[in-house]
């Protein structure tokens, strides 16, 4: 991940951990092509200039808009999961290729995070956006907004239009969803969304969408209709 001014003919030193990439997992010489991920909504297309141990320089040699992100802009806003669950919905939502992830606090959320292990983890989620952005091919950086409590994003400016909470109890079927080019999702914690917070998510024009007959677990939910979404 460069997260730099990058043209046609930029010459560059890589980062460590690129130069751990290339040299260990790729095994690359002077000469391979390489695609570089800067976060930028471009392909970089570059060739290895030199390559050592330690070091690796590159040349770029093409910017082109990429083919692979989703027509849809799909927004997960999933309550904050137990363990290194979080890790792997978020994980999985880059590949899935979601535009951005908020962490939810909500009343049955079983994780407490004070602000600095919360500050912490959110460093970490942003490693795990990074590192899946550049094992996907992914060219955008998929933002991850600021994790906050549900009752606060009500009362935020968000925009909720075509906002769905997934509900395993009732809903429509979300293959009955209208078709739409942007999607907040809201996934509830282990235990669910309590009833005063479905409601409230109902009256800012939530649609309640049911996934099926069996009850999924909170890491599921989103892999889920992030994939039937665009399956559509
Ligand atoms: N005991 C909880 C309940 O009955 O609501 C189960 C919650 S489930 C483990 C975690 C979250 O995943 C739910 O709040 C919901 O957002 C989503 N979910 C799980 N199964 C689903 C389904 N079949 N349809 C829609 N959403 C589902």
């Amino acid at each position: 991940y460069q997260a730099c001014e990058l043209n046609v003919d930029t010459q560059m030193n890589l980062d460590e951990d690129a130069v751990r990439h290339l040299v260990t997992v790729l095994k690359s010489r002077v000469g391979d092509a390489i695609i570089l991920f800067n976060g930028d909504g471009y392909d970089y297309r570059a060739t290895i200039t030199h390559v050592a141990k330690r070091e690796a320089a590159v040349q770029v040699h093409e910017k082109a808009l990429p083919a692979n992100e989703s027509p849809l802009d799909i927004h997960l806003f999933q309550a904050v999961a137990r363990g290194d669950k979080m890790d792997w919905v978020i994980q999985k939502a880059v590949e899935m290729g979601v535009q951005s992830i908020t962490p939810l606090f909500t009343v049955r959320t079983g994780v407490k995070l004070p602000e600095d292990r919360l500050r912490k983890k959110m460093a970490h989620w942003q490693k795990i956006i990074i590192s899946a952005c550049e094992q996907s091919g992914r060219s955008r950086l998929p933002t991850l907004r600021q994790a906050i409590s549900l009752n606060e994003l009500v009362q935020s400016d968000i925009c909720w239009p075509h906002s769905i909470i997934l509900d395993p109890h009732h809903g429509q079927s979300i293959m009955r969803l209208p078709q739409y080019t942007q999607y907040n999702i809201f996934v509830g914690p282990e235990g669910g969304f309590s009833d005063e917070e479905s409601s409230m998510l109902r009256q800012q024009q939530c649609l309640s969408v049911q996934l099926g007959p069996r009850i999924l677990r909170t890491e599921t939910a989103g892999l889920a209709i992030c994939s039937v979404l665009q399956a559509r």
